[in-house]
């Protein structure tokens, strides 16, 4: 034999995120590293999800983060209702891409941006029992969390074609009916403060996803439902639920 050096098993390829511009022309792909999510990023769902929310930004604390792998991104919309649930909730959130490498070390807040290559409109989809149940118990949040099908995204907007987006809406429509909205202004950490924290856990890499976290109004999904999530009128992302494959 020349070298026992191949791979014994096929590779997956990481997930692909459409880019386009504001009209919609396809530009390219971003190829999915990571994907790291923000907790309790807006006050009105930090409360109703039984936390106290900060009164202050010097009463903040430190961000709640948690992962999803990867391949839980969706993006053509179509999400199979997931096994182990009867509580699919929808989470709906600002989507950070990193298109450069973080340096070494804790990255300042003043040069976070650059690092951002764009935007998209995404779903935390969260098996609210399993992680109300976990977090009953203080066990970690990762079958509540990170499952098959979580992180449906929008396409990616490059940050040159947002502009500034500090203070756009992020909304959620389910069959029509608002369910969520909320103003990126309100966010407890901005992308910003959010990048810096992140940096003193991980090393940031171009391919990483941010979910910046949901306002409140976290309801029930269920087979057949349609949503459409918005980042003002920049994005959006249609999908619906569709019975659990078997
Ligand atoms: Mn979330």
């Amino acid at each position: 034999m020349a070298g026992a050096t191949g791979d014994l098993v096929p590779v997956t390829p990481a997930p692909r995120i459409p880019v386009r511009d504001r009209t919609s022309r396809l530009l390219g792909q971003f190829p999915v590293r990571r994907i790291y999510c923000v907790g309790r990023n807006f006050a009105d769902h930090a409360r109703e999800m039984g936390a106290t929310a900060p009164a202050s930004k010097a009463e903040r604390g430190t961000p709640v983060f948690f992962m999803k792998p990867a391949d839980a991104v969706v993006v053509d919309g179509t999400v199979p209702y997931p096994p182990g649930t009867t509580d699919l909730q929808h989470e709906v959130e600002l989507v950070v891409a990193l298109g450069r490498d973080a340096p070494a070390g804790v990255l300042d807040a003043a040069d976070a941006m650059s690092l951002v290559f764009g935007y998209a409109i995404g779903l935390d989809l969260t098996r609210r029992d399993l992680q109300a149940a976990a977090k009953a118990k203080g066990l970690p949040w990762d079958t509540g969390k990170g499952f098959d099908h979580s992180a449906p995204v929008s396409a990616l907007l490059p940050i040159a074609e947002a502009g500034d987006i500090g203070h756009a809406r992020i909304a959620l429509q389910v069959n029509g009916d608002t369910r969520q909205q909320g103003d990126l202004g309100d966010l407890i950490w901005n992308v910003a403060d959010i990048l810096h924290e992140l940096s003193k856990l991980y090393a940031l890499r171009a391919g990483d996803l941010v979910f910046m976290g949901t306002p409140a109004g976290v309801a029930p999904l269920r087979p057949g439902d349609h949503y459409r999530a918005t980042l003002g009128a920049l994005l959006q992302l249609d999908g619906h639920i569709v019975p659990a494959a078997v």
